[in-house]
């Protein structure tokens, strides 16, 4: 049995956002499928698993449909347990900066698209250009593209408010990154909005840099979102690197865990901690404060 999960996203005005959640739905109990997925009047963006004979028939109906032909389809390796149900929803918009009506649309603002292999070029080329990633802090952790600028935040919305860190890279060649792309789209016309001269975003993502070319400048493995949390290809390699640390003894390791307070709203409820520092009873406290109130 080969599951495969399915990454992908559009940005296309969808005009009856609730037709298009219940004709998800459909075609996920249709072919099997478990997923999220968000729909908004901006676009869709999901991620699913099944066999992958069912996740192909899902891209072929997709692809028959004139609004997502062009999607950009990553897939990898599923382990039939990345998602507990189909849950497909109606939101507002499939990711949001924050910004309210001011919002960027990227269907009119976004940024160069520049391909995984153009990308690598640029790194062999040792010319002058700036990887900003555009994901969250515990994200980063485990892996990122080599001399990445890091945007220090916990969540997208955050990035507006932490502009002065790239603030002096307006007219350098700058390019953002993230997960499969979506977040760049937004990221990549804000920055253009802000007067960025020279904003490229990377076509497909990390994922798609590193199905091309595992281990090379993108360092560690790849958050992802799903019930793996953690991918990557040709991780037994001895040219792949574990970028990742546990947080109490700082020993190399990419294994997440969450605060064991089931109360806990603290925005790092989520961390690295190895097998030996998670307590004999299996717990794990993202503070003290939550340690004592368990
Ligand atoms: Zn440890
Ligand atoms: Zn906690």
């Amino acid at each position: 049995m080969k599951y495969q999960v399915l990454l992908f996203y559009k940005y296309i005005t969808i005009h009856d956002p609730k037709a298009e959640m219940l004709r998800q739905k459909k075609l996920c109990q249709k072919h099997n499928l478990k997923c999220r997925i968000i729909v908004a009047k901006e676009g869709i963006n999901g991620t699913l698993e099944g066999l992958t004979g069912n996740t192909q028939a899902y891209i072929d109906e997709m692809s028959a449909d004139e609004r997502f032909t062009d999607i950009h389809w990553k897939k990898s390796v599923g382990t039939g347990n990345a998602f507990p149900r189909i849950n497909v929803k109606v939101r507002p918009e499939i990711v949001t900066l924050g910004l309210g009506k001011e919002d960027i649309d990227p269907n009119a603002t976004s940024g160069k698209y520049i391909t995984a292999e153009e990308l690598h070029e640029l790194y062999e080329s040792g010319k002058e250009f700036y990887v900003i990633d555009m994901r969250n802090d515990y994200e980063q952790a485990i892996g990122h593209f080599e001399d990445a600028i890091l945007m220090p935040v916990s969540n997208f919305r955050e990035i507006p408010d932490k502009l002065n860190e790239i603030e002096h890279l307006k007219d350098k060649l700058v390019v953002t990154t993230c997960t499969g792309g979506i977040r760049c789209e937004k990221a990549s016309g804000f920055l253009k909005e802000h007067g960025f001269t020279n904003v490229y975003q990377l076509h497909g993502g990390m994922q798609t840099y590193i199905e091309k070319y595992p281990n090379k400048h993108f360092k560690g493995k790849l958050y992802v979102f799903d019930g793996r949390t953690v991918w990557g290809i040709n991780t037994e390699s001895p040219e792949h690197e574990v970028i990742g640390r546990c947080r109490d003894c700082n020993k190399k390791c990419d294994n997440y865990v969450d605060c064991s307070y089931i109360h806990c709203r603290n925005p790092k409820r989520h961390f690295i901690l190895c097998k030996e520092c998670i307590g004999e009873n299996g717990k794990a406290y993202c503070s003290e404060e939550c340690k004592q109130s368990k």
